[in-house]
């Protein structure tokens, strides 16, 4: 039934000439994203672009749509010459697939050179219908259906929806953040919150084996793919972590060993993002959420760093978080039981209030070789690209679920 859909950029906030930088990106995003439909034809003109669908299914290209940062929404239309006849039946057409109990029609108008008013051609369009669907009445308040005509020059586009799209920037146009990637529910979701605002990712997992599995690995990897479903990219780094976690067990202070480990990780990720280029490390802390989120160990934990610490989900519950990782798809992987981490790494009775002056002395004494360990641990990182073609993992425990 569609021809076309109608994409709207909306206000890409920054004006001038970035404006056109930022369209320019989002149009190459849709198109790489829409590769896989040969027969898909764009056009742009102000402000829009129109994608049309030549025998191509809509719902085919709705999910890749919803999946685009930069896009405020978009709409499945039947595109018209602009001629009065032929706009009543594509209206009627819309009427009739949703069958609803009532509806109404709107109208808006830019081609001047089209005889009928606004008023008038909603009247016509409304009455039209009205005729030939037994049953059906007006609403104009809270109609089922509310079939939209807008009149352009280009052609008349009718269409009964609006889908919001993921809004945000197109990917690539804020620079770049090297994310902290685990294997749980809340860095996944900080890391769809940073990309969504037009930043590329560098993913990093901090990997201990044999306290970690391999499975914990292919699992933080298949979070990183189902990242790259949003933003068509995403490099994940695997850095080996166990000698550094080793030597902090071995030399600090039982209740602080998270808060060493986590400085490390900040220290590590710095070298990564001066490597690639990035300009902030980004994390799925929440306040309060463990012993290791307080402000105290937060404040700690980033005086490790020169880089700011964004932290996206700072102010949100776990309910919260959860919901939005069900919403980006990331949850049902995220909950799968392989660890990040390890009973052995985790402390009984963690610090919660550490004092950066102590944690900074005891790192003094304790005398480890922290410039060779970091650059062994950088030395034997594994580097993997994630993209929307890299077939999704699969793993027992969700198998399981089937037999
Ligand atoms: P998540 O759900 O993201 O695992 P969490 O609630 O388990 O977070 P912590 O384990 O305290 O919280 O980790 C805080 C943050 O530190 C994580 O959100 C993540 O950004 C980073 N982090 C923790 N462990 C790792 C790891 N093994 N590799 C990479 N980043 C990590
Ligand atoms: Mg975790």
């Amino acid at each position: 039934m569609y021809t076309t859909v109608l994409i709207r950029f909306g206000e890409l906030a920054l004006k001038g000439k970035n404006r056109a930088d930022f369209e320019a990106r989002l149009i190459q995003d849709i198109k790489r994203r829409l590769k896989a439909f040969p027969e898909l034809a764009f056009w742009r003109t102000h402000g829009r672009l129109y994608i049309e669908l030549g025998g191509t299914p809509y719902e085919a290209v709705a999910e890749p749509l919803q999946r685009i940062f930069g896009l405020i929404s978009f709409s499945p239309a039947i595109r018209v010459p602009l001629e009065l006849e032929a706009i009543q039946a594509a209206a009627l057409r819309l009427v009739e697939a949703a069958q609803p109990k009532t509806f109404k029609v709107s109208a808006r108008r830019t081609a001047r050179a089209f005889p009928v008013p606004t008023p008038e051609l909603m009247k016509r369009v409304g009455a039209y219908v009205l005729k030939r669907v037994p049953g059906l009445k007006v609403d104009v308040h809270a109609p089922e259906q509310e079939v939209m005509v807008e009149v352009r020059q280009e052609g008349a586009f009718v269409y009964d929806r609006v889908v919001p799209g993921a809004g945000g920037f197109p990917v690539g146009t804020s620079g770049k953040v090297v994310l902290l990637l685990s294997g749980g529910i809340d860095s996944p979701v900080a890391g769809w919150y940073i990309m969504r605002k037009g930043v590329e990712v560098e993913a990093v997992y901090y990997h201990s084996p044999p306290y970690t599995s391999e499975r914990a690995k292919l699992k933080v990897a298949e979070l990183a793919r189902l990242l790259s479903l949003w933003s068509g990219r995403v490099r994940l780094r695997v850095v080996p972590f166990t000698e550094i976690q080793e030597a902090l067990k071995a030399s600090v202070p039982e209740p602080l060993l998270t808060t060493f480990m986590r400085r490390y990780m900040m220290r590590i990720a710095e070298r990564i993002a001066d490597e690639v280029g990035a300009l902030a490390l980004a994390t799925g802390e929440s306040l309060g959420q463990v012993a290791s989120q307080t402000l105290e160990n937060l404040h700690v934990i980033a005086a490790a760093t020169r880089l700011p610490v964004l932290r996206p989900l700072i102010g949100l519950d776990k309910t919260e978080i959860i919901a939005l990782a069900r919403k980006i798809g990331t949850y049902e992987t995220s909950i799968l039981p392989y660890e990040d981490c390890c009973t052995v790494f985790t402390p009984a009775h963690p610090q919660t209030k550490p004092k950066l002056a102590k944690v900074e002395a005891i790192e003094a004494r304790a005398g480890l070789d922290r410039e060779g360990m970091i650059g062994r641990a950088l030395q034997g990182t594994e580097v993997l690209e994630l993209s929307p073609e890299t077939p999704p993992a699969r793993f027992e425990a969700e198998l399981e679920l089937y037999l």
